[in-house]
């Protein structure tokens, strides 16, 4: 059985956009429009000859209803079946509610996360990714999911915790 990474984070963080980057194609469905990704999506990735499942999932929001409510279940489902989180912030936006709520709910769960500030595309946004120390869950990983930035030393401390 290969170890399971659950990618959670609220919608447009860039989430879906970074599983393809770790698959290396185009698989999870990326859009600009919030909440594309509605179920959880399985796939199997591996990075230095290891495999591992990595969960897709919608986005968590605060006080989601209806359909974002399920959503936000089936993140929560993600991350009781994961080993470790990596949360996904957009550093560009920084922290917002919905942000915090999630590290609360990943208090709750007690799995180890790894935080990942991405859309940092150039060398000047990485101050933006220092403020994500904010969210109390150490050191932000700073990525640009969509130039692929960042990537490899975040799969290297992925594995670390795997
Ligand atoms: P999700 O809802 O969290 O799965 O987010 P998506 O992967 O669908 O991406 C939402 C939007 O953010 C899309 O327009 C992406 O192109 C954009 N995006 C994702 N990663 C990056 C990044 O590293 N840099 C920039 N500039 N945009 C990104
Ligand atoms: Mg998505």
């Amino acid at each position: 059985q290969d170890p399971v990474l659950a990618i959670v984070g609220r919608p447009n963080v860039g989430k879906s956009t970074l599983v393809n980057r770790i698959l290396g194609r185009r698989e999870a469905v990326v859009e600009d429009t919030p909440g594309v990704t509605r179920d959880r999506v399985q796939y199997t990735a591996e990075w230095n000859g290891r495999n591992f499942t990595l969960i897709d999932t919608g986005g968590w929001e605060r006080d989601a209803r209806g359909l974002d409510l399920r959503v936000a279940e089936q993140a929560e489902i993600a991350v009781e079946m994961a080993d470790a989180v990596l949360l996904v912030v957009d550093a560009i936006v920084g922290i917002t509610a919905s942000d915090e709520a999630i590290v609360r709910m990943l208090r709750k769960s007690k799995k180890p996360v790894i935080l990942v500030g991405n859309k940092i595309d150039d060398l000047v946004q990485e101050a933006d990714s220092a403020l994500l120390w904010g969210l109390g869950l150490g050191e932000p990983l700073p990525v640009s999911a969509v130039h692929g930035r960042g990537v490899a030393d975040m799969l290297d401390r992925v594995m670390e915790v795997l």
